[in-house]
Parts: structure tokens; sequence; C-alpha cells
């Protein structure tokens, strides 16, 4: 490839923490990278003494680093309801755990010891519905805090837990447990949705219809109050719970590479694949990277504001936080309802240390205005965290500024459902920061940017983001070697590799820029263009809130540019907004990459965890059926942009 997309992108200086927050960092040792490096993978036994173990592993890393099977810290036994609960009570059982903030402004707190006996009694409750160990409970709800009680209750039988997102249909949702063969469930009656009562019940009591197996047990908690009609082998959870009251659950404990919960990615670039995570890596991962990259403390209120139902709220809302014993804030609203600045109301009045968010959010808050950031006391915040997608330059610096009053380091953490937990983030504490990237692999973490020979490729040269060792929080089919190759992305040309499907580029200090997904690069002649890089210089547009670029046909060079762009709230998408994007294009990237068609939208399509969803832009640009849309969260948009390219001479 041609250009230098680090020189372009990391063209400003890099930015070092504040002292004050090296001076209490979690990890401020420079030379954690190389430590790790000379003890691998025993290193990795610094993850594993975060936790308590019922009997203490053997091996940090069983059967060699060279290819599966592989088994971290085997022969050791634990329970994640324990290590999430239990462990705590003796030290600070009036500390709050899970702090909830409802959709109508209701607020609920459990403390360390509330949550212990709640969790007790679901899980008496659950294992007189039958539920053992190794069975595959369905956990169907909103961010209430029952679904993490539901979640550790299952975790203390040794049951395995099986989320789906809320906002999913009851086929999704038939689909799902299905194919888990899952026979039991916990659902709700209904949640607020922009102001609307959903019937939550009505959806799931249709999904077991569509079931050919029979589910044994649905538990039904009540969120909207009402009367709901409970029917044979139905339960509600609060009568469950005065059943059981003051019941107590010896914790299950379970081999590390037991099965901790079944999970979906987000589906952005095909229909969402199933991953299973095990217990006491995957637990080791999360921990070691809630307090290394997150910087968690137990005296701190943490905030994550991604939905339960996928990878980053299992990891970094419940299991990361709780293991450590810290403040978890479980938000079950939106960010703008009732007022656009919610989110800086709960932080101000939740006096929140650390909050963790995705580009998607930072992108409406930014559309929406520093004004609604600038009316709340921010001055608690120490750290900014974002997941999810490349952060735009534009956008980093709007977070760093706004947001965290530069006085807070923002972690960009590279991740994915596969991987389980963290995998590529500045160490907040060590390292120094550049907006746009991600940053190094962590300690002990083997990620490297290969061309398509698996050779590493030289600084600044775009290649496949792959990860070529083992790590804790890897998925099962990863560790055993069973059933992956089939459904994931997997090269073993030299030796084993996980190839992660993101194109990357890594530049002299080792710092990883996520360039897109490895088929969202577009090729026009030849030439091969990222969609960060083109969509940063666009969203660096003044007026511009998102983009979104795709490779579309092309009469002359058979490919083209075609960027969809979202203005900010009070910018018209005309023509000379369209000029001044083509023009900083052509300035900023080169007139190839100039876009052959600009399509103003108010919203981008996205997957319901917030994602944009390049590959339906593309279908559309293309006069293409449209790829699986399950996980779209707005479908009308699609209706909306086709009715506007087709316009277009
Ligand atoms: P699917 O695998 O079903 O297509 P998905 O990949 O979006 O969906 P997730 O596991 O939720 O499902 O997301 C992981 C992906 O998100 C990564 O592969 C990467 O493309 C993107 N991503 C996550 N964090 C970052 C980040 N900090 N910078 C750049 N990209 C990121
Ligand atoms: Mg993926």
């Amino acid at each position: 490839m041609d250009h230098d997309v680090n020189g372009r992108l990391l063209d400003r200086p890099a930015i070092e923490p504040p002292e004050s927050f090296v001076a209490q960092a979690n990890v401020s040792d420079p030379d954690v990278r190389a430590a790790f490096e000379r003890e691998w993978p025993d290193c990795w036994a610094q993850a594993g003494r975060l936790l308590d173990w019922e009997r203490p592993y053997d091996e940090t890393l069983a059967g060699g680093a060279a290819e599966p099977p592989f088994e971290w810290f085997a022969g050791g036994r634990l329970n994640a309801s324990h290590n999430c609960v239990d462990r705590h009570v003796d030290e600070r059982k009036n500390q709050v755990a899970v702090q909830w903030e409802g959709r109508l402004g209701e607020t609920r707190t459990y403390t360390y010891l509330d949550l212990y006996r709640e969790v007790n009694e679901f899980a008496a409750a659950l294992r007189s519905l039958g539920v053992a160990a190794g069975d595959v409970v369905t956990l169907y709800m909103p961010m209430i805090p029952e679904l993490p009680v539901a979640m550790l209750a299952c975790a203390r039988l040794g049951a395995v837990h099986n989320v789906v997102f809320a906002g999913f249909s009851a086929e999704a949702l038939a689909n799902r447990m299905g194919r888990a063969e899952s026979r039991f469930l916990v659902t709700c009656d209904g949640y607020y949705r922009r102001g609307a009562a959903t019937n939550q019940k009505n959806k799931a009591d249709n999904a077991r219809i569509g079931l050919d197996h029979e589910v044994e047990a649905t538990v039904v908690v009540s969120r909207l109050g009402d009367e709901t009609h409970l029917g044979d082998r139905q339960y509600g959870y609060v009568d469950l719970l005065a059943a059981h009251e003051g019941d107590r659950v010896d914790p299950v404990a379970r081999r590390a590479a037991d099965p901790l919960f079944l999970i979906y990615t987000s589906g952005t670039t095909g229909a969402p694949k199933a991953v299973t995570h095990t217990t006491g890596g995957y637990l080791a991962h999360v921990a070691w990277t809630a307090r290394a990259v997150l910087d968690i403390k137990p005296e701190d209120t943490y905030w994550c504001s991604a939905d339960i139902g996928w990878i980053t709220g299992h990891s970094y809302v419940v299991y990361g936080p709780l293991a450590l014993g810290t403040t978890t804030v479980l938000y079950e609203g939106t960010a703008d309802h009732p007022e656009r600045d919610r989110v800086w109301q709960i932080i101000e009045r939740n006096a929140v240390d650390v909050f963790y968010t995705a580009p998607t959010a930072i992108r409406a808050f930014m559309k929406w205005g520093s004004e609604y950031p600038a009316r709340n006391d921010l001055s608690s915040l120490r750290l900014l965290g974002t997941v999810g997608e490349p952060i735009n330059p534009r956008v980093w610096e709007w977070y760093y500024t706004h947001i965290g009053g530069e006085r807070c380091p923002v972690v960009d953490t590279w991740w994915q459902t596969e991987t389980g937990a963290i995998m590529v983030s500045t160490l907040p504490g060590a390292d120094a920061m550049k907006p746009g990237s991600a940053g190094m692999a962590l300690p002990g973490i083997g990620a490297r940017v290969v061309d398509g020979d698996g050779r590493p490729t030289p600084p600044g040269e775009p290649g496949y983001l792959v990860l070529d060792r083992p790590w804790p929080g890897m998925p099962t089919a990863l560790a055993t070697g069973e059933g992956w190759a089939d459904s994931h992305p997997w090269r073993s040309a030299d030796g084993w590799q996980y190839v992660a499907g993101d194109e990357a580029t890594v530049d002299e200090d080792g710092y990883v820029t996520v360039l897109g997904r490895v088929d969202d690069v577009i090729n026009v002649a030849g030439r091969r263009f990222s969609t960060m890089e083109l969509e940063s210089s666009i969203v660096e547009v003044a007026g511009v809130a998102e983009a979104a670029v795709i490779g579309g046909d092309d009469r002359s060079t058979g490919r083209a540019v075609y960027a969809y762009v979202s203005p900010e709230r009070d910018c018209p998408g005309d023509d000379d907004l369209r000029a001044r994007i083509e023009a900083r294009v052509r300035e900023a990237i080169g007139p190839m990459a100039t876009p052959e068609a600009v399509v103003f939208t108010p919203e981008l399509p996205k997957t319901r965890s917030g994602k944009i969803m390049r590959r339906l832009l593309e279908d559309i640009a293309n006069d293409e059926p449209l790829g699986d849309t399950s996980a779209l969260r707005n479908p009308e948009i699609l209706g909306e942009i086709e009715s506007v390219v087709r316009e277009e001479p």
C-alpha cells in the first residue's frame, strides 16, 4: 500500500498522562511489558492472583503455546459468583456494589451484602426449578439489577448464562435459545422504551412457541409493576425470592476451562456468531484489564454505559468491576432522555471516577454540543475509556477536552467478543496517548500486523491484525481448537494465529491503529483506502457529525468511494457542505479518494451495539439485496437512504 496512514492520522504530538494520574495509577511501571515478556506465560499468574481459587491451579498455561489445545490455569477450580460477591462481603459488606439508575429517574442501590443475599436466594430458586451445573439459562432483560443478579446466580450454580439483548425479537430469542438448547428462561413483563412500555413477556411467550424443545421454567421479573398472567411453569421473580428468603447456596467450584457464558457478536459484518467464554481464564483476564487499563479501585464509582447484552457489558459492567469489588453503575435509560445532559447528570450525582463508553455515543454527544456536559460538574472523573469502533481523532479530542477537562487520560481499547477482554490499549499510568490509535498490545498479548503471507508489515503499512499467542480470555472454541475454523477467520501458515478480521497499521513505537474491517477497506483502481482514515477526514469538516464510507460501483474505475454523512444538528446537508467534504478528502487523502457521491442522511444504519453497518450501505450503493439485518437497530433509515441514493443521477 502506498500511502502512509499513520503519518497523517498521528501527526499530532503524543500526549503524556498527567503526573497526578500516574502517581495514583494501579499500573505505572514502564517496564511492565518487558517483565511480562520475560516470564510469559507465567506472567499471567498476576491475573490469576486477583482471584480466589477454591483449588489453586497447577500451571498458568498447559499444553504449550504453539497450537491448541490451550488450557489456562489448568487444574484450578473457582466460582465466579464467589469472586464477584462473597469475598467482598467480609471486607466491605456495606459498600455499594450496583448503583442502578432507572429509565424513569428511579434509583436502586445494592450493597455487596444486598447482592450476596439476592444472588443466593435467586440461585436457590433456580436450583429448585431444576437448574444444575452446565445447564444453559437464557436471560432476556433490559438493564435492570435482576440481570446481573441472574448472571451471578447462574455462575454460582455452575450454570451457563446466555444473555440475549432485550431489544431482540421473539424470533431472534427463539433462534438463540434453540441453538443453545436452553431449557430455562429469565425475562421480565416489559420495560420502558422512549417513554412507552414494551411487552417483553409477549415476545418471550412467542419465542417459546417457536422452539423445538420444551422450556422447563420461565421466571418473570416485574419491571412495569402491572399484574402479569403467569402460565404453566412460569414463576414471578419476587415470589421465588420470597419462597427462598434467607437461603444460601454454596458456590459450585468450576474448572478454569468450564464455560461461564455464551454470547453473540454484534453482527456488524454478517449474522451474529455465538462465542463461549471460560470461567478462570476469562475472569482473570477481565479482572486484570479492569485494574490495569481502566484503573479501577475498590473505592471507585465506575460506569460503563454498554448494554449487558454485549460482551462489553458482561466484561466491564458486571464481571470486571465486581471482581475488583468496586461500585458499578447500571443505567437503564438512553443518553438523551429526558434531556441531553442525562449522562453528565448521572456522573455528577454519583461522582463517577471512571467512565467507559463507545465512539457512537461520543459522536452523539458531540453532535448535541458541549453545552450539555458544561452544565454539570464532571470533576470527579479521573479516566475515560472508549471501545467498539475506531475513534476519529477529532472525536477523541472532543472527549478528552470537553468530558475529561484535559485532565483524564483516554484509553482507546481494542478487543472483540471473541477476545473476552481488552487486548490492545495504552496503560493509562504508563503510556503516552496518540489520538486515533488504540495503543500497544497489552503486556503478555501477542498482537501483530501482518501481510497476506503472515509476515509483519513495516511501520505504517496496513495489514491484517492477528493475535499470535493464546491469551487467558480466549474463547473455548479457540482454546480447544474445535469447530473454530469453520466460522471464523483463521490462518495457521506460520504457527498458531487468530486473524481478527480488522485491518491495521503499527508505528515505530508499536502503536496499533485500526483502519477498519478487512472487508470494508476500499480498493479504487488498485489503491487501498481505509474507512477509518477517510471517515476521520470527513468528520474534520465543520458541520459533520458522523460519516461512513464504502466502496461502490463506478463506471470508469470499477470501484469508487461513496460517503454517507450525517450533519450536525444546525447544519444543512447542501452543496456547500458537499463541496467542503470533497475538498477535505482530496487534500487529506488524495484526488482518487474523492467521493463519487456524498449522501446526506439524518442517521447511519447501526447495530444494536451502536456500530456503523457499512455492508448494508454497500448493498444499497450496488443495488444488491440487503444482507442479514437482524442486528440492525434502526431499519427504517435504510428505506430513507435508498430513496435518496436512487435519486442520485
Ligand atoms: P461481527 O463479528 O458479528 O461482525 P463485531 O465484530 O462488530 O460483529 P464485536 O465483537 O462487538 O462484534 O466487535 C469487535 C470489533 O469492534 C473489532 O473487531 C473491531 O472491528 C471493533 N473495535 C472494537 N474496539 C475497537 C477499537 N478500540 N478501535 C477500533 N475498532 C474497535
Ligand atoms: Mg467481529
